[in-house]
């Protein structure tokens, strides 16, 4: 067995001889034409149905994305569909899958197919990539996927099967080891059937090669596997050191005229920009969130309320940050017209386009 050269051992981890190489390709197609999932997107050889999968699966378990995918598909069937919509109404849709700016750059994207491509997805690398929002990785798994173009797709889970299969140090933040495992993909993607050999990592990674406990026994690769054959394939690939989580207080108002509630874009600080929220501010203490919400409160000419007593306190994390939000609901009879802030309908709030933490302190208040 040859070592790759160029990096240390560990982390380059032990190449595959040819003959292993073709027989684990061969293993693991045989393997994803009778286990894989019927997963919606599977179904479609359309570029765009697997363009919409793919950016719904960034940062989001496949089992969250299936119903917001049909429901994506039975709203926008087509890109032009996509490009004729309101922001608003694609925000509305995307709503509760997080991470708007993926739903924004789907649909400038969707326009710049309309206006530069007659709506059909381009087959030329650089000419996806030049599309808003479609990095390497969406790139590749498009081409790949829906024109089946000879492209490796790198993800946590392709990376954790090749790092046990070689017996690969390191983890994917490492540069070194990013650089071994896109050689060995290289050398073993299928030239014939790219999308299926991509997936089937993907699935072998999703369903068998699990992070803590690898389900070995039902592993079609097991046969080659240095991980397996070392007694202790979980240890690849090494974790990342975590971040601590950030602790956050979030003071927010809910403002109510009748049936109606008032919201504003965005959380402050950068946060969800698009999409609607109780008007809210943070801070370092509760004290100091509730006095820089009733600050804020003055630029939407919101009157001074006694905003003293929360009604509701409650959890919510926004990536790193850990938040501790409390609500403080006041009636106005006579509220500002101010620009930038919406008086919603408490029963329209399920379909409008709020955040999800703006959807749990209404679950609590309202
Ligand atoms: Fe993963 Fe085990 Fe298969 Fe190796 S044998 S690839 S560790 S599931």
């Amino acid at each position: 067995m040859q070592k790759a050269t160029g990096l240390s051992d560990s982390m380059s981890g032990m190449e595959l001889a040819g003959q292993d190489e073709v027989a684990v390709r061969s293993a693991l197609l045989a393997w994803f034409r009778r286990h894989a999932r019927p997963l919606p997107w599977r179904k479609s050889g359309d570029p765009y149905a697997i363009w919409v999968s793919e950016v719904m699966l960034q940062q989001t378990q496949v089992a969250t994305v299936i119903p917001y995918y049909q429901r994506f598909l039975e709203a926008f069937p087509t890109v032009a569909e996509l490009a004729r919509a309101s922001l608003e109404r694609v925000l509305e849709v995307w709503s509760g899958l997080g991470y708007y700016r993926r739903a924004r750059h789907l649909h400038q994207a969707a326009k710049e197919l309309v206006r530069s491509f007659a709506g059909t997805f381009p087959e030329d690398y650089e000419q996806v990539r030049s599309l808003p929002g479609i990095g390497d990785y969406t790139a590749r798994a498009v081409l790949s996927i829906a024109f089946g173009l000879p492209y490796t797709l790198l993800d946590g889970n392709v990376a954790r099967v090749l790092s046990r299969l070689t017996a690969l140090q390191g983890n994917l933040h490492q540069r070194g080891f990013r650089r071994a495992v896109e050689t060995h993909l290289e050398r073993m993607l299928s030239v014939r059937s790219p999308g299926n050999f991509n997936q089937a990592l993907m699935e072998l990674g999703q369903t068998v090669c699990l992070p803590r406990t690898p389900r070995c026994a039902a592993c079609p690769v097991q046969t080659w596997c240095r991980g397996y054959k070392s007694g202790q394939p979980h240890l690849y690939p090494q974790p990342r050191p975590r971040r601590a989580a950030e602790s956050h207080y979030l003071a927010a108002a809910i403002f109510r005229r009748g049936p109606r509630v008032a919201m504003v874009r965005g959380l402050g600080e950068g946060l969800l920009d698009d999409l609607w929220n109780f008007p809210a501010a943070f801070g370092r203490s509760r004290e100091e969130a509730l006095a820089s919400l009733r600050h804020s409160l003055a630029d939407f000419g919101f009157p001074s309320l006694a905003l003293d007593d929360s009604v509701a306190e409650l959890h919510h994390g926004i990536t790193h940050r850990s938040i501790r939000v409390h609500a403080y609901p006041a009636e106005l009879s006579n509220p500002p017209r101010k620009r930038g802030v919406r008086w919603f309908p408490v029963s329209s709030l399920r379909q409008a386009a709020i955040s999800q933490l703006a959807r749990k302190i209404a679950q609590h208040v309202l």
